[in-house]
């Protein structure tokens, strides 16, 4: 049996990570099976479609490098993929449902179910529609139709009975039907389908075998089991996912940090960081292994490994993949990756310069091992590029220091600069030490004054490297400043 897979978004908001998850999976799963992973796009909640998540969604997987075999644009055997066009389809199936007995119209006004939950409410009963149409009579419809109202199509829950499926990851789960939702609408008032029943119909028609989506779709799981049942088709295997969640064991959202795609993306992080680390959010390969290539993950990736208990999403940890990915980049890639950030932030001219652009490929052995996240590198390296305006007297004098002592201090290192070029910049490390043995002041105590003088940072890259790249010249040049700016307050 060919492994077909489906991601089945709805274009309602912009792809997080959780999404980002279950497509991973999906794409891993199919690639490691010599399967077929297939977009679909389901847009049948009209009032919550947005085109804006449609071109997020694309974006997402075009950034990701995420490609699907068959879906929207792309096209394929069981197209379109895009649910909004494929409503006759639905509506076709919806009529045998009626057929068979399995689903009913149902014409109450909007006004009645709302009478209805508040009598719920007030009587303390439990929720839900009270299959009041299940028995309406020929007289009563006819009335409500000449009124105009538009019917909903629902499916017909037993009261009776149980309903159950296994999962892959969860093993079998069974729902009595009396606590299943009670008769769901499968067409709206407007002719679209609902979730329940265009999701069912597209996976049964689009040969999917294997169902790995979020966990929060588990109720869903016996209404969609008794739609297959009705239709008389097998439903697929489910594999239902573990939770994401914040280190606090909270759902993770908006209060744990950035949770949508490009939120990371226009905050620095890199694809490869970020597929490895989110495809570990809920499946291992072993307890030691961290480091797979998207590469590797379509040939390992199993169900098998998927875990049962939720999965944490650690900001932190995600920084430190993304330091550690950047740091193996080659040249070429971080160059394509960090430039357009200088141009874009004014480091740099737009586009760069030549002259611009042999500085940073020289800086790159000091920055590269310094950045946790792409656009660190404007604070990293802004000092090759720019003069510094203004300088913080609070960060040149650090705290515990007077500024008559700075003054001395940085007044010694400028004959030392003068020598510069004569050293290496570990030879030089040496002979700026010696000067504060000499002078009797601790090593820091000079280093972060003149650091802070030549690049404008306390936290930028390795001293003496830094002034190698600038010049010497324009190092004194600094220092000078500095001293002018100190003397003068
Ligand atoms: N459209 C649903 C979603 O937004 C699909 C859920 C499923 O995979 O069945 O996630
Ligand atoms: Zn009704």
């Amino acid at each position: 049996m060919e492994v077909r897979v489906r991601y089945a978004p709805s274009p309602t908001g912009l792809q997080h990570i959780g999404g980002v998850r279950t497509a991973l999976f999906n794409y891993f799963f199919a690639k490691a099976n010599g399967g077929k992973f297939i977009l679909r796009v389901e847009d049948t909640d009209r009032t919550r479609y947005s085109e804006e998540s449609l071109q997020d969604l694309y974006d997402t997987l075009e950034w990701l490098g995420i490609d699907y075999d068959e879906g929207p644009v792309k096209g394929g055997e069981y197209g379109p993929y895009v649910q909004s066009e494929r409503t006759e389809i639905y509506r076709e199936y919806a009529q045998k449902l009626v057929e068979s007995g399995n689903a009913y119209y149902c014409y109450c006004t909007e006004e009645r179910l709302n009478e209805l939950r508040e009598y719920q409410q007030e009587n303390k009963l439990d929720p839900g529609y009270d299959r009041k149409c299940q028995h309406i009579t020929n007289e009563e419809r006819d009335k409500l139709i000449s009124q105009g109202v538009k019917p909903v199509l629902r499916l017909k829950v037993p009261t009776e009975g149980k309903t159950s499926f296994d999962d892959i990851v969860l093993g079998k789960i069974t729902r009595k039907n009396k606590d299943v939702m009670v008769d769901p609408i499968l067409m709206k008032a407007d002719g679209f389908p609902t979730y329940h029943l265009a999701n069912v119909i597209d996976d049964h028609l689009m040969k999917i075998t294997h169902i790995l989506r979020a966990q929060e779709w588990i109720p869903s799981g016996p209404v969609h089991v008794m739609l297959y049942n009705a239709f008389g088709w097998e439903p697929p295997i489910y594999a239902h996912l573990p939770m994401v969640m914040g280190k606090d064991g909270k759902k993770l959202s908006k209060r744990h940090g950035a949770t949508s795609l490009i939120q990371f993306r226009e905050g620095g992080y890199i694809k490869e960081g970020l597929i490895n680390y989110v495809t570990l959010v809920g499946w291992s390969f072993d307890d030691k292994r961290e480091f797979f290539t998207k590469e590797e993950f379509e040939e390992l990736f199993c169900l098998e490994k998927i875990s049962k208990s939720p999965g944490i999403f650690d900001y932190k940890k995600l920084d430190w993949f993304n330091g550690q990915y950047l740091r193996k980049l080659d040249d070429s890639r971080l160059e394509e990756l960090l430039i357009p950030i200088l141009e874009k932030e004014g480091v740099v001219s737009n586009p760069i310069s030549d002259s611009q652009k042999s500085i940073f490929l020289n800086a790159m052995p000091i920055f590269r091992e310094r950045l946790t996240l792409t656009t660190d590198i404007v604070d990293c390296i802004n000092f090759l590029f720019n003069d510094i305006e203004t300088y913080d007297l609070e960060v040149l004098v650090p705290k515990k220091m007077e500024k008559i002592q700075v003054i001395n201090i940085l007044s010694h290192t400028i004959s030392l600069l003068e020598d510069f070029n004569n050293h290496t910049p570990e030879e030089n490390e040496e002979i700026f030490k010696n000067k504060c043995d000499e002078l009797g002041v601790k090593v820091g105590d000079m280093f972060m004054p003149l650091r802070v003088a030549v690049t404008g940072t306390k936290a930028s890259p390795p001293l003496f490297e830094s002034i190698k790249l600038l010049g010497y010249e324009k190092a004194i040049e600094r220092v000078k400043n500095a001293l002018e700016v100190l003397k003068q307050e």
